[in-house]
Order: C-alpha cells, then sequence, then structure tokens
C-alpha cells in the first residue's frame, strides 16, 4: 500500500511514500519519512492510496502509531484552511499540531497514549495513617508549590468516589493541573519524595467527580434569549448574539454547555485574550463543576494539552466545556456539539503571522457547519461582518438589551480637550473633571479606571535641539520607551536597546518624551494620587503566566484603587468595584489609517464603558477628546449599535470595503527596497492581466521596513459572491511566474485572505 502523506514544508503538494510497517494505514496517522537528503521528517498521512503511483517512491521510515491520532474531521480542516487561506498543508498542519505532537518521545516516556491511558496520580500511603500526612505537609513547608499540589490532590481526592482498599483514589493528572499555576514539575517532585505514586490508566467517567452543575437562575430577558438561541440552534442557524456589557451572556454560554454535557457533547468556548481566562475559569469552574472545564492555549504546558487532546480524541470521556484560544479550533471536534466565540469583534481572532493567516471566528463557522456543531458569536459590538449576516437572515440575530439585575449602562459624558486646554484646567493628560470623577471614586473605596490605548512610557524620543525622533535601528517607525526597563523598544521587531546619552544627528543632549505610555501615565496617576494603590494592566505586566491571575485576586479583593490599562482590560474583564472609567485619549483611535478606524474605536470606547457599573452601582464613562461631536464618540454616548452599525455599513458600500467586497491582500517583502517596488509593479501588470483589473497599489504600508526587510501591499477587491478558488490559484501562478523571473527569485509574497 502507499499513503499521501502531509510534510511540514510550505509546498503546495503532498508526497506519497510506500507503506513498509506491519499495521495497517490510515489517514490521521503520524509517520516518519525520510525527505531530501536523509532527512527525517514527521508527516501525518491524508490519505491511503491502493494502486501503485505512476512514478517511483521511497518508503517510510516507521510508523508512529497504530490508531489515527487526528480525525477525519481535522484533514477536512486543515484541506479547507489551506484551500481558502491559500497557504500550504503543510503549514495548515504546523499551526494545527501541538508540539508535543511532533516529537517522538516525551519526558514521560514512550508516547504511548494513543490507546487512551492517561496520568493519574494518588498519596502513597494508606488512609489510615493521618499521621504520615501532617509530616508530609511538614517536611514541605518551604516548597510551596509541592504543597499546594498536594493540597489539591487531597481536595480532589476527597470528592471522588472511594476506591478498593484502604487507599485514596487515584486522581487523573489534568483534573489537578486545571489549577492556576500549577505544573507537572510539582507533581513529579512529590513522587521523587516518594509522597505521590503514578500509574497509566484509562480515564473513565468513574474516576470523574459527579459533578451537578451548579447554574445560577436566569433572569427574565435571559431565559427569553436562551430559548431563542436554542431556536436557531434547532434550526441549524448561527446565532449572533448581540448582549449588551453585563448583559449575562457569559452566564448563558455556561447554560448551553452544561445543555450539551447532558446529551454527551463537548462545548468549545473560544475566548480573545489568553491572560483573562485566569478570571473566566474561575468563573466557569464554580458553575460547572470541578474536572468539567479544560484550558487549551499557547500557554498551558505540553502535558495539559495533551491531556486535553486525548479527553476530547476518546469517545467515551466525560463531557467537558473547553475554554480556549483560536487553536482550540484544531482539537478533535467529533464530539463537540456547540461552538461558542465570545467577543467575536476582536481582531485579536485573525493570525498575522505566521501562515495560515486565518481569522478564528470564521474558521468557527465553517467547522460549525462541517461538524453539524450549534455555533454561537456573542458580542456586544458585534463585527460589521457578523451584523450583515444577521441582517441578511443567514444568521440568527439574538439580542440581549438589558444588564442584568439593578446594574444600569453608565452615563457617558465627552470632556473636551481643546476646552481644558483653553481654560488651563489641566494636570498632566487629566482635564479637571476626571480627575474629580476619580478622586470622589478613591475617596468613596470605589474603583476607577484610566484607559490609554499604548504601552511602554513613551512612543516618542526627541532632540529638542534638532528635532529628531529615534527610530529603530531594523524598522521604519518610533521606538518606544520603556522606563521599568530603561530600554528603547521597538513594537514591530520587538528588539531593545539602550538609549544613547546624544542625539545621533546634532549631538546634543536634549532629548525628550513626547507622547503618553501606560507606564507613564500610571506614574502621573502615582504624583497625583500619592495614597491610591494603582495597578497597571497591558500586554508588560502580564506577560508573566500567573500575573493576570494575581491581579484578578487584587481586584476582586478590592486591594486595586485605580487601574491603568490598555485595550487588554476590554476584552472581558468583570470588574465589580468600577465606579469611573477615564478614556485620556479618543483621537489617536478615531484617526487611524484603516477603514475600520471607526468600527474598532467605537467597540473599543462600547467595551471600556462597559467595565463600569457592572452590579449594582450606576457607573461614570469620561472620554476626553478634541471631537466631543464627533459621530463615533456620540454613538458610544447613547449605547446605540444599530444607527452606527447602519451607518458604517452605508459608508463600506459607497467605498467597497468589506463586507461588500472581499479582500486579498499581498505583501511583497524584500531586503531591498527597490527590488520590492519593482518585483510589486511586476505582479500588478500580471495580475491585472489575469484578473481583468481591480488591483490596487502597490503602495508602501505605513511602516514600509520591518527587521530590515522592505515591504509592498498590493489589494485585491473582489465582488463578494465571486468565487475565489479560481482568483487564488490566479494568484499562485503569478507567484511561481514572479519566483522564475530572475530579478525576483529572492522576493517573499506572503497572501492575505480577508485581512484584518
Ligand atoms: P457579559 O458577559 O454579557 O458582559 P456577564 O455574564 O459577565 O455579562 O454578567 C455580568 C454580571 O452579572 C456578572 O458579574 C454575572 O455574575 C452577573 N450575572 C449575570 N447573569 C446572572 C444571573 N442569571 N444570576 C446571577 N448573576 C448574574
Ligand atoms: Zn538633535
Ligand atoms: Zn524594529
Amino acid at each position: 500500500m502507499w499513503v499521501e502523506v502531509i510534510l511540514p514544508v510550505p509546498v503546495h503538494s503532498t508526497f506519497t511514500y510506500a507503506w513498509d510497517a506491519e499495521s495497517l494505514p490510515a489517514p490521521g496517522m503520524r509517520v516518519h519519512v525520510p525527505f531530501g537528503r536523509q532527512r527525517c521528517l514527521m508527516g501525518v498521512v491524508r490519505s491511503v492510496l491502493l494502486e501503485a503511483p505512476t512514478h517511483e517512491v521511497k518508503g517510510i521510515l516507521r510508523a508512529l502509531d497504530t490508531h489515527p491520532r487526528i480525525q477525519r474531521q481535522q484533514l477536512s480542516l486543515w484541506d479547507w484552511m489551506s484551500d481558502y487561506y491559500a497557504c500550504s498543508l503543510g503549514e495548515v498542519m504546523q499551526a494545527a499540531l501541538p508540539h508535543f505532537f511532533k516529537l517522538e518521545e516525551d519526558a514521560e516516556g514512550p508516547f504511548t497514549i494513543s490507546d487512551g491511558a492517561m496520568a493519574h496520580w494518588r498519596w502513597i500511603g494508606r488512609q489510615s495513617d493521618q499521621g504520615q500526612i501532617s509530616a508530609a505537609f511538614e517536611q514541605l513547608s518551604r516548597a510551596t508549590k509541592q504543597s499546594e499540589a498536594l493540597l489539591q490532590y487531597f481536595q480532589v481526592a476527597l470528592r471522588l468516589p472511594q476506591e478498593e482498599g484502604d487507599f485514596y483514589p487515584w486522581v487523573a493528572q489534568n483534573s489537578l493541573l486545571e489549577e492556576d499555576g500549577m505544573d507537572a514539575s510539582s507533581l513529579r517532585a512529590l513522587q521523587k519524595k516518594g509522597f505521590l505514586e503514578k500509574t497509566l490508566r484509562m480515564e473513565s467517567e468513574a474516576h470523574w467527580p459527579n459533578t451537578e452543575a451548579d447554574l445560577a437562575a436566569l433572569s427574565s430577558a435571559q431565559s427569553r434569549a436562551l430559548a431563542e438561541i436554542r431556536e436557531g440552534m434547532e434550526e441549524g442557524k448561527p446565532v449572533l448574539l448581540r448582549g449588551m456589557t453585563g448583559s449575562g451572556k457569559t452566564e448563558l454560554y455556561v447554560h448551553l454547555a452544561a445543555q450539551a454535557m447532558d446529551l454527551g457533547q463537548h462545548t468549545l468556548l473560544l475566548v480573545p485574550e489568553i491572560a483573562l481566562t485566569a478570571q473566566l475559569y474561575r468563573r466557569l469552574d464554580r458553575s460547572l463543576g470541578r474536572g468539567r472545564l479544560l484550558v487549551y492555549h499557547s500557554q498551558v504546558s505540553d502535558g495539559q494539552r495533551r491531556d486535553v487532546w486525548e479527553a476530547m480524541l476518546r469517545p467515551d470521556s466525560a463531557p467537558r466545556l473547553i475554554l480556549a484560544a483560536r487553536s482550540g479550533l484544531f482539537l478533535p471536534m467529533e464530539r463537540v456539539g456547540c461552538i461558542i466565540v465570545d467577543e467575536e469583534h476582536e481582531t485579536s481572532y485573525k493570525q498575522q503571522d505566521p501562515a495560515p493567516r486565518y481569522h478564528g471566528r470564521d474558521v468557527a463557522v465553517w467547522l460549525a457547519h462541517q461538524i453539524g456543531a450549534a455555533l454561537v458569536l456573542g458580542s456586544a459590538t458585534p463585527s460589521l461582518e457578523s451584523y450583515q449576516n444577521a441582517r441578511q437572515g443567514k444568521y440568527l440575530e439574538v439580542v440581549l438589551n438589558q444588564r442584568f439585575g439593578i446594574a444600569q449602562a453608565p452615563a457617558i459624558e465627552m470632556l473636551s480637550l481643546v476646552k481644558y486646554q483653553a481654560l488651563q484646567q489641566m494636570e498632566g493628560p487629566f482635564t479637571r473633571p476626571a480627575l474629580e470623577a476619580i478622586a470622589e471614586a478613591v475617596g468613596e473605596k470605589k474603583q476607577a479606571l484610566v484607559f490609554q490605548n499604548r504601552r511602554g512610557y513613551s512612543p516618542f524620543l526627541t532632540c529638542m535641539a534638532c528635532g529628531w525622533t529615534e527610530p529603530c535601528t531594523d524598522c521604519d517607525v518610533a521606538v518606544t520607551y520603556h522606563k521599568t526597563s530603561k530600554s528603547l523598544h521597538c513594537h514591530y521587531c520587538g528588539q531593545s536597546r539602550e538609549p544613547s546619552p546624544h542625539c545621533p544627528s546634532c549631538g546634543k543632549s536634549a532629548w525628550q518624551w513626547r507622547g503618553l505610555g501606560t507606564e507613564r501615565v500610571e506614574e502621573h496617576v502615582e504624583e497625583l494620587f500619592p495614597e491610591a494603590r494603582i495597578l497597571r494592566i497591558d500586554s508588560d505586566s502580564t506577560r508573566k503566566r500567573a500575573a493576570m491571575s494575581q491581579f484578578v485576586d487584587w481586584l476582586e479583593h478590592g486591594e486595586v484603587d485605580i487601574v491603568v490599562g490598555t485595550q487588554m482590560i476590554g476584552k472581558g474583564l468583570d470588574l465589580s468595584g468600577l465606579d469611573v472609567a477615564v478614556v485620556l485619549n479618543a483621537d489617536n483611535a478615531l484617526q487611524l489609517p484603516d477603514f475600520r478606524a471607526h468600527e474598532r474605536a467605537f467597540q473599543l470606547f462600547t467595551q471600556v464603558a462597559g467595565r463600569t457599573g457592572r452590579r449594582d452601582l450606576p457607573g461614570k464613562v469620561l472620554i476626553q477628546t478634541a471631537t466631543p461631536e464627533h459621530p463615533v464618540l456620540l454613538a458610544v454616548q447613547q449605547g446605540d449599535y444599530v444607527p452606527m452599525a447602519e451607518s458604517l455599513l452605508a459608508d463600506r458600500k459607497t467605498h467597497h470595503y468589506p463586507p461588500y467586497v472581499r479582500m486579498i491582500r499581498v505583501e511583497v517583502r524584500h531586503r531591498r527596497e527597490y527590488v520590492a517596488q519593482q518585483a510589486a509593479h511586476f505582479l500588478a501588470g500580471q495580475l491585472n492581466a489575469a484578473l481583468g483589473g481591480g488591483v490596487l497599489g502597490p503602495d508602501a504600508p505605513s511602516v514600509a521596513r520591518i527587521k530590515n526587510v522592505y515591504l509592498q501591499h498590493l489589494w485585491l477587491k473582489l465582488p463578494a459572491d465571486r468565487s475565489l478558488s479560481v482568483i487564488k490559484k490566479r494568484l499562485r501562478q503569478t507567484a511561481d511566474q514572479l519566483s522564475f523571473h530572475p530579478d525576483f527569485k529572492s522576493v517573499k509574497l506572503v497572501l492575505d485572505v480577508d485581512p484584518a
């Protein structure tokens, strides 16, 4: 027999090998094959061929599995993604398979989990010997992580059905590791010290704590919304749940997951920001019961990810809710009954680099249809794409226009920066009314939020003698000064260095910080409110794995008075004590050179406003701006999604932008600017000829050089109803022409379908 194998190479084809192994081949098995000069690569069998290929083929080196480890449904997803996003199957496979899959062996020993055995742990001693347990805790008094792990073991073990004999029960490793900040190394350390023993055993229902989900009673508005969602599900229509912030969308997700569990099905809940899973995790865990919740994203350990994969691959594991980043879409999904995409408008669902440049929401829509699962997209401010689909009847729109309980929508007020500057009523970046509102909140022991969508200390380091602004050495963009690390960072390529004492242009030493990042805002706040406890939340301060979980603790226990944050806090953080939110400067977001700028600004400010007044406090939102009459800001103020969406859609229609057209971006990359330009012009000519016009550009993007590579962009705008596959084929042919052209051999082309 012969097999067609997917290999992790950026080539648009698969590879045929002879199957020399003893076992029978099946799609979804992993193999080692020779490739090129004696290299050994791990590949996945895509199909089994019964007829000999016409050309001579090599044999596989060995089969790594005796059972398929990847479901057929996953292979079809890979096919579709490679076709839709115009990339190779190998690139999709690279994104889809977690790291552990690519190794034959891991630290735990031979890779033998295809039979469904999973690591389980138990206390080594007898139940009757409690003295041994207290002795252990005493011995571990300095090893905090290990004693926490041990405590966790006992807490889970005591809720499990007792096993025979005088031993404590075996506990599945992943039900231990779900606790934040805990990893398998603590368990292994406890094993070394002779406290825990480990075995591989089948996961069986009996070993999962018997959990009755503890669901909150729904309000009548929520019950009605849930009933409507179910109607959509029965019709097989995707549901767009447009629920204002604080209306209880998350509560509805819990009900949907519980319902799926009753049917023995898993639920996949996608969230846009990994850092926020900590808070959501606790909330879901409380309602669903221990053992029912799994987490899957890039910051979860390999061992845990493997357990999630296995649990979903097995036909008889307990049904779960999987809380995941977009990579969760690559899990074995055959038993998933419902996919939920929370905050579906978030652009972080789009993968920018490397290929596949996919949009998690769009893949979810395709996938749910493919596997016959229900699909729910949730947002207070849906993307125009999804809203348009609802308007056209492709999705069922369910509206939840009421905050839960006595919580009310916050009062939103505009503060004119022009006016307060003229009145000289500014302190640092704050207008006087904003300062007063923060002071009042802090005085009443409530919390205030200061929103500034820029991290670092200052985005520009400028010489006041000659006007020079310090750029990145490798990119055409200014570097940001970070005070915590006392260095200049490039937010495009990530490199950092110390600022030089003198201006490289005039030699003087007249540096000045221009512009405000969150670090600098934090500094202002510290000066203005020396007594207050201040917390900065941005991607720098939350870089460490457990940081966000710690922050959430502080926030929930009222140990923070003022939060300074970027858009990260807009992505669903539930801050119950928040009374005031101040947007320092709304104008940056409104003026971005992007056709989605207004849509994004509306979403962003609505989300920030939605952080306040979530319980009994009404909440107050102050937006500082030079243009208080801006229609986007007025819409935010009125909390009116529909008129805003309608007017933005009308604009998009007039100017031919999505969702009325489909866009493909072709990025041309080369180390020499001239070559990049020439290649882009050549390509534009070829494409215009092949497609009969419709190609825009080439032009340089606003940051035209990144890591010393020059960029040129071409844009294809295509009628929304025109089939993309023909066009992508043409694109690929033209790309081939380019790679054979003697002048453009080392030019790199990057295709981005539906760029965001
Ligand atoms: P959303 O996800 O729409 O922003 P949440 O689900 O976070 O809204 O709900 C807002 C707040 O109201 C949360 O603190 C939540 O615990 C509370 N809440 C919502 N629905 C209920 C309910 N049915 N019973 C009790 N509390 C609820
Ligand atoms: Zn200078
Ligand atoms: Zn750079």
